[in-house]
C-alpha cells in the first residue's frame, strides 16, 4: 500500500520482482493476488480517498509517520501496481504515474529546474517536447539551449552552473536516432547534473536507459506500454542514483526543508527515491495531472503483452524495410537497422534482445506531393498521429506532430517535409506489404505525372524563351 507521498518506502516484494526476466516482470511486478482479495486481475480502485481509522491515523498518514493512501490525485493502490511494474523493467527503485506522457516530462523536469534555471536539449526530439521546453518551460523562466544529440563538445559547452537537467530521447521520434547514452551520461554527471532519458519509443523492454548511465526515465505509456491506443498516461522512474546529496549546491530542493510540504528533507526520509518522493508530493500533489485507476489498469493490461508486441512488431519492422528499401520510389529510409545509418553501432550496442525500434520514416522521390498521394491511398495503415499501437500507424510529420515547428527546426531534428512515419503494428506482414505496395503504386503514378507536368512546364518555358528572343531579333 502507499502513502501520502505514495510508493516510496520500498514494497515489499520488489527485491523478488527484480530477479524476474522481464517478460514475468510485465506480468506480476508488484502485484500478488493474495494479498487483494485472491483477485488475479489488478483490481481497479475507483475511489478518490481512503478512510482513516481516526484523527491519529489521518495525522500520522500526512505526517508520513504511517503509510497508507489518502487521496487518489496523489497515490492509488492500483496506480501503484503499475509504478512498481514499470521501476521493476526499467531496473528502477521507484516510479510515478501520471495522465500523459507530456504530464510525465512536465513534472520530471519541474521537479529539477525552476525559474532561473536551465535545462539543455538533445536536438532528436518528439515535437509536442520541443513546444514544451521552448516555449512553455521558457515562459516559466527555464531556459533550455539545443545541441545535436552527438555534438559532446556542445553538449559541455552548454552546461552552466543553473543547468538542471540534460534530456534526450533513447530513440528519437520521428528521426529513430539513437543517443548514445554512456558518454551522455558521463558528460552530465562530470558537471554534476541529472541526465533524464525520454523511453517512450523503446520501452524497457528494448533499452533500458538505467544500464547506461541515465539518472530518470520518463515514458509516453500512451505508446508501447498501453500498446493498444485506447488510454493516454505517462510514468516517470527513478533510478535511484543520482546522489543530490553531493549535489545540494545544484539541486538544495531534495536536501533542505521543502516548504510545499511541511518542511519536509526528501533525501532524509526516502535516500534513495528523493527524486520520485518529491515529484509527488511537491508536483504532482499540487499540479494534479493525475492518471485515472481505470487506464492504470488499461496500462496494466497493455503491459502484459508488451513483449510479444515487441517481437512481432520488430520482425514486421524489418520485412517492411526489406521491402522498401528495393521499391524505386523510396528515396530513403531511417532506422537505425540499417548498416548504413549513422546510429548503426549504436543499436547494436544499446538494443536488447535483438529486437528493433516499430518506428520508422522515409521519404519518397517526388517529395511533399509523393508522400501526400502515397499516405492518401493508404488502405490498411491507419492515417493518424500516434506510435506503439498494435495496429499500424502513418503520419506525416511536417504537416502534423512538426507543423509548428520552423522550416530550419525541422531540419535541426532531421524531418525533411515530404518524411513519412509508419508505427509498425502486429498485423500479418503480408497485409502491410500489400498495402505499401498499392500506395506506393498510386505515389508513383503521382510522382510520374507530376514530373510530366514538370518537364511540360520546363519545355513551355523554353518555347517562351525562344519566342522572346525571335521576337526581340526581328525586332
Ligand atoms: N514523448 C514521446 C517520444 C512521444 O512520442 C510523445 C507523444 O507522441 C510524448 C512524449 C507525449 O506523450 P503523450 O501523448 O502521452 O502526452
Amino acid at each position: 500500500m502507499t502513502s501520502a507521498t505514495g510508493t516510496e518506502s520500498a514494497p515489499h516484494d520488489a527485491a523478488s520482482d527484480a530477479l524476474w526476466q522481464q517478460d514475468t516482470q510485465a506480468l506480476h511486478a508488484g502485484y500478488r493476488g493474495r494479498e487483494q482479495q485472491r483477485s488475479a486481475a489488478v483490481p481497479i480502485y475507483q475511489s478518490t480517498s481512503f478512510v482513516f481509522d481516526s484523527a491519529q491515523h489521518g495525522a500520522n498518514l500526512f505526517g508520513l509517520v504511517e503509510e497508507g493512501d489518502v487521496y487518489s490525485r496523489t497515490a492509488n493502490p492500483t496506480l501503484a501496481v503499475l509504478e512498481q511494474r514499470i521501476a521493476a523493467l526499467e531496473g528502477g527503485v521507484a516510479a510515478l504515474a501520471l495522465a500523459s506522457g507530456m504530464a510525465a516530462i512536465d513534472v520530471a523536469l519541474a521537479t529539477l529546474a525552476s525559474a532561473g534555471d536551465h535545462v539543455v536539449v538533445a536536438s532528436q526530439l518528439y515535437g509536442g517536447t520541443h513546444n514544451f521546453i521552448a516555449h512553455v518551460l521558457a515562459s516559466r523562466g527555464v531556459q533550455s539551449t539545443a545541441v545535436a544529440k552527438d555534438d559532446f563538445q556542445a553538449l559541455r559547452r552548454a552546461i552552466g552552473p543553473r543547468t538542471k537537467a540534460v534530456f534526450v530521447e533513447s530513440v528519437g521520434n520521428p528521426s529513430g536516432g539513437i543517443a548514445d547514452l554512456r558518454q551522455l551520461a558521463d558528460i552530465s554527471h562530470a558537471a554534476g547534473v541529472a541526465l533524464v532519458v525520454d523511453n517512450t519509443v523503446a520501452s524497457p523492454l528494448l533499452l533500458r536507459p538505467f544500464d547506461w548511465g541515465a539518472d530518470i526515465v520518463v515514458h509516453s505509456a500512451t505508446k508501447a506500454i498501453g500498446g493498444h491506443g485506447n488510454v493516454l498516461g505517462g510514468l516517470i522512474v527513478d533510478s535511484g542514483r543520482f546522489d543530490w546529496v553531493a549535489h545540494a549546491g545544484r539541486y538544495p530542493q531534495f536536501s533542505a526543508p521543502e516548504p510545499a510540504y511541511q518542511g519536509f528533507v526528501f533525501t532524509e526520509k526516502f535516500p534513495d527515491r528523493a527524486f520520485i518522493a518529491r515529484a509527488r508530493a511537491v508536483l504532482l500533489r499540487n499540479c494534479g495531472a493525475a492518471l485515472a485507476p481505470h487506464s492504470a489498469f488499461l496500462l496494466l493490461q497493455g503491459l502484459e503483452t508488451l513483449g510479444l508486441r515487441q517481437e512481432r512488431a520488430s520482425r514486421n519492422t524489418l520485412a517492411v524495410i526489406d521491402f522498401l528499401q528495393r521499391h524505386p520510389l523510396v528515396e530513403r529510409i531511417h532506422h537505425a537497422s540499417q548498416s548504413g545509418h549513422a546510429d548503426h553501432a549504436l543499436a547494436l550496442r544499446q538494443l536488447r534482445g535483438g529486437h528493433v525500434p516499430a518506428l520508422l520514416g522515409f521519404e519518397l522521390r517526388g517529395g511533399r506531393q509523393a508522400a501526400r498521394a502515397f499516405y492518401d491511398a493508404l488502405r490498411l495503415f491507419l492515417r493518424l498521429v500516434n506510435i506503439g499501437d498494435s495496429k499500424s500507424l502513418a503520419a506525416i510529420p511536417a504537416e502534423t506532430t512538426h507543423s509548428l515547428l520552423s522550416d530550419e527546426e525541422l531540419a535541426r531534428v532531421g524531418i525533411a517535409p515530404g518524411l513519412v512515419r509508419l508505427s509498425i503494428g502486429i498485423e500479418h506482414p503480408q497485409d502491410l506489404l500489400a498495402d505499401l505496395a498499392q500506395a506506393l503504386e498510386q505515389a508513383q503514378g503521382h510522382a510520374v505525372l507530376a514530373a510530366e507536368r514538370e518537364q511540360d512546364r520546363e519545355q513551355n518555358r523554353e518555347q517562351d524563351h525562344e519566342q522572346d528572343r525571335d521576337q526581340r531579333l526581328a525586332a
